[in-house]
């Protein structure tokens, strides 16, 4: 269903590509992500997947891009753009929007370096790609630490109690690497290069990571078992492994130094992306129930014309609405500033998350039994949902990050564009 823009300042540009981005979804998205959730974790990555074709077409459209600038020979959008275009996919699929992303991530970081020699080596052939071939993950959290990992201002953050799961180690002019990732890094098991964030000065504790690029096939690197789960079942998730992986020092592109405010940085940027996926979500489930609450008769007319239904998706409209309003707000603040003003991505990622569970919900409510069914999305929105309120950070640890900027920073000077 067509959906108004309340924004009725948007360009010719800005809609053509709204509109390429929802056929993208309509088409490709949605009937992939259906087979793949369907399937096991292992046939989901089995070599006649339908996930391959899926990423080579994405790619050959640019969709693994979205997020690099131009002059490397990303899509180049701007905020509103890159907002438009998220929100789609969003509405496609939450798990295959995450793909689209995270195989960018580290190559979008290495952008920030300005690294020339790091660009040319791997963020140049990235953008180059078209059949889908590289693919990077961000690799964070670990077994032993989750929410520690990203518990910036938390009294424990600094301690040299805190041992890493990854370390690294200086070996003449090579980093020598050791350690495991968890399963929940998104695209683990089929990713071609790795953003590894590792300790590199244990007496920092948590404080004391760096961030590297690893290609996934030196040697010692291995890989675990797709990992099955509740939702977002069409996004590959899995362990990595490093035994004595040797990379050259070049590689480590965040040291220690300036390790937090880059976790900060790329931390505000995944909040974005998550809160404008959520409002696509958000959306997706609005129009299962609407579209459904047309159709339905009880006591004699479509429940739609019900009193309490019109209420009960006017709320489901509000929730989209505002989490528009604060995703697309949020996004057009961070992208555009450096350092970013965290908060908002915070803020975004924590209320459109919850507006998009709430919505999934309300949406199998309103659709009764049949909400609960294969038979309609309904059931496939509600757990790709669930899984929100814990990935990029749990809300719970995010709100508790916000809160300590707001001890630490308030009242800021107004930022001047
Ligand atoms: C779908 C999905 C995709 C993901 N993608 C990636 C990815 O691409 N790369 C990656 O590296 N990771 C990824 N993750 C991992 C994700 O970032 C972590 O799951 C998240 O940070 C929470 O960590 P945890 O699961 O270990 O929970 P824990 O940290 O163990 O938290 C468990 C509970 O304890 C609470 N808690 C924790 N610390 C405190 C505290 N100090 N005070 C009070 N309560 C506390 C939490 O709120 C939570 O309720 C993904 C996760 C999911 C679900």
């Amino acid at each position: 269903m067509k959906y108004f823009d309340i924004n009725q300042n948007l360009s010719e540009d800005d809609i053509a590509l709204r509109d390429a981005a929802r056929q993208f979804a309509e088409s490709e998205m949605r009937p992939v992500a259906k087979q793949l959730d369907l399937m096991s974790a292992e046939e989901a990555i089995a070599e006649d997947s339908p996930l391959w074709p899926f990423l080579k077409k994405a790619y050959s459209l640019g969709y693994h891009k979205i997020l690099l600038p131009e002059y490397y020979g990303g899509l180049g959008l701007s905020p509103l753009q890159t907002n438009l275009v998220f929100e789609e996919l969003g509405w496609g699929s939450f798990g295959l929007s995450i793909v689209l992303t995270v195989v960018s991530f580290p190559f979008y970081s290495i952008c920030m370096t300005n690294d020339e020699e790091l660009i040319n080596k791997f963020v140049i052939p990235f953008c180059e790609c078209t059949d889908g071939s590289i693919r990077g993950c961000w690799a964070i959290t670990e077994p032993e630490h989750g929410s520690d990992i990203l518990a910036i201002g938390e009294d424990y953050f600094d301690s040299d109690k805190m041992k890493g799961g990854v370390r690294a180690r200086l070996d003449g002019d090579e980093w020598v690497l050791n350690g495991q990732k968890s399963s929940w890094v998104s695209c683990g098991t089929i990713s071609t290069h790795a953003m590894l964030h590792l300790q590199v000065d244990p007496s920092k504790g948590m404080a004391g990571y760096g961030i590297c690029i690893v290609p996934l096939d030196l040697d010692g690197v291995s890989k675990g078992k797709p990992l099955e789960k509740i939702g977002q079942r069409d996004l590959n998730q899995g362990e990595i492994f490093f035994d004595d992986v040797r990379i050259p020092g070049e590689y480590m592109f965040v040291d220690p130094d300036f390790y937090v405010p880059m976790l900060d940085i790329i931390l505000a940027a995944a909040n974005l992306c998550m809160s404008n996926w959520s409002v696509g979500l958000a959306r997706a489930a609005f129009d299962e129930a609407f579209n459904y609450s047309k159709e339905r008769i009880q006591g004699g007319r479509p429940i739609i014309e019900h009193y309490t239904t019109k209420q009960r998706l006017f709320d489901m409209f509000a929730r989209v609405e505002t989490g528009r309003a604060i995703s697309r707000a949020a996004m057009n603040l961070n992208l555009q500033i450096s350092p970013p003003h965290v908060e908002y991505s915070l803020v975004a990622k924590t209320q459109c998350t919850e507006m998009a569970f709430k919505n999934a919900h309300e949406a199998i409510q309103l659709l009764g039994g049949n909400g609960l069914t294969k038979e309609y999305r309904t059931e496939k929105l509600f757990r790709d949902a669930r899984a929100t309120l814990i990935e990029d950070g749990n809300n719970e640890t995010l709100a508790r990050h916000g809160g300590h900027i707001l001890m630490e920073e308030y009242p800021r000077a107004p930022i001047d564009f």
